[in-house]
């Protein structure tokens, strides 16, 4: 998700591109979800309050010198929201938005995820507020070293194990590693996910989370009986996961008709050609001057008819009043967060299916995971290994949310959390209280 930063300032939104006055708190809405989840958790209940703090929060101060040999200083974050079930896991953010109200959120949702998918992590997420694109390529290194080295106190292969978000790619990635790396003197792969290859990466990571937002559409589309094929799909955000997963549906014959991005809302009812908007996007910075479609308003590109509506952006999109005038059949989240708990229970009552982002969007974090397990054993696997094993925990942690779902006759999202609550209660019960 490299593209989903705002160049163009918009005044009224102080030039956070996507940022919605309208949706609650980030945190607001996860301390809602885990609330959502009590009446299902028996005598794990006890435990609940756990999940309400996150077990570590670092705020750290990230100075650099620029290259005008004046001084800037950024805020960043780290949280470990859960280690109950293992190391922690989650990407880093830089975005001219992030708080610390917004990382412990994301944390949150990375607890929930990896115990939805059964991986065996805790959730953690970092985050640095700052614009990159308005850094130079040398002031970016600089900031992302200081950061690692600030948040070194705390990351490691056997105890956090960040990954590219929003604003930060395999690039980033490979700076954390080497700093990291040559503060403790000895080459640490397993340190971050998302790598290049050439320094461990895996194949598969660049496109896991995009493929996993296609496999999880498709599943829910197999249930409720919509065929790939002329399936009518909206795309909110056209980097690495809303770019990817249009991609894969153009190619199993849906037709793209809306997508947008921090610089463009376009549509085109004929179908756009992703793979030619991908090409604009790379040369150009942004969707904005793609001539394959029309420019369309923004609230018109919420209530687009279509099968599959597939916010990839950041969260808090979903408010109940755009909820009220979507016409889709089934939303799945590629982003993290997009739906406010109001707007759920509106697109329920609508019989709008929302596949929640701990599962929709698992597909990154489970190739990190198969890269850290590489990383481990120094044996790598062929991206058709990768992608085969993707699509089976993928389409069975679907499965098993389902049939929850069904059984309980709730939400996917709160069938995924009463899983996902069970694990991490379940190990922090045995666990007991230290000391
Ligand atoms: N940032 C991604 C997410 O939100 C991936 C995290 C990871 O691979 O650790 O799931």
């Amino acid at each position: 998700m490299t593209q989903e930063l705002d160049k163009n300032a918009s005044p009224k939104l102080g030039g956070l591109s996507y940022l919605n006055p309208a949706a609650p708190e980030p945190w607001a809405s996860f301390i809602e979800q885990i609330e959502r989840v009590r009446p299902y958790l028996g005598p794990l209940e006890r435990w609940i309050e756990t999940l309400k703090h996150p077990k570590r929060t670092l705020i750290v101060d990230v100075p650099i010198e620029r290259d005008d040999g004046s001084i800037a200083h950024f805020e960043g974050y780290r949280v470990q929201h859960n280690l109950s079930r293992g190391p922690g896991k989650g990407g880093i953010r830089f975005h001219p938005a992030v708080t610390l109200n917004e990382v412990m959120a994301l944390a949150g949702w990375m607890t929930i995820k990896n115990a939805a998918v059964g991986l065996p992590f805790g959730g953690a997420k970092g985050g640095v507020r700052v614009d990159p694109a308005t850094l130079s390529k040398g002031e970016l290194q600089r900031m992302t070293r200081r950061f690692t080295s600030e948040i070194g106190l705390i990351i490691g292969p056997d105890r956090d194990i960040p990954a590219p978000d929003v604003g930060t790619n395999a690039q980033t990635m490979a700076v954390m590693m080497d700093t990291f790396s040559m503060n403790r003197g000895s080459t640490t792969s397993g340190v971050v996910t998302g790598k290049p290859i050439a320094l461990g990466g895996s194949l598969g990571r660049q496109e896991a989370t995009g493929r996993g937002v296609f496999i999880i559409a498709r599943e829910a589309g197999r249930h409720l009986h919509i065929p790939q094929e002329g399936a009518r799909i909206v795309v909110q955000g056209f980097g690495n996961v809303g770019g990817i997963a249009a991609r894969l549906f153009r190619a199993a014959g849906a037709k793209v008709v809306a997508i947008a991005d921090h610089t463009a809302t376009l549509a085109n009812e004929a179908g756009i050609d992703i793979p030619a908007a991908q090409a604009h996007a790379a040369t150009t910075g942004g969707l904005a001057g793609f001539a394959g479609a029309t420019p369309i308003d923004i609230e018109d590109f919420w209530q687009t008819p279509c099968d599959y509506l597939i916010p990839a952006a950041l969260e808090g999109q979903i408010t109940p009043e755009r909820a009220t005038r979507i016409q889709a059949r089934v939303i799945v989240e590629g982003a993290n967060g997009p739906t406010t708990p109001a707007a759920d229970d509106v697109l329920h009552k609508r019989g709008i299916l929302v596949v929640p982002d701990v599962l929709a969007n698992a597909g990154g974090v489970t190739v990190s995971y198969f890269e850290w397990v590489q990383d481990f054993s120094s044996f790598f696997w062929t991206e058709d290994e990768i992608n085969a094993r993707l699509e089976r925990i993928m389409v069975s942690a679907f499965d098993a949310i389902w049939l929850v779902a069904q059984e309980k006759q709730v939400s996917l999202r709160t069938a995924a959390f009463i899983i996902a609550c069970h694990r991490v209660l379940e190990a922090r019960a045995e666990r007991g209280l230290y000391p």
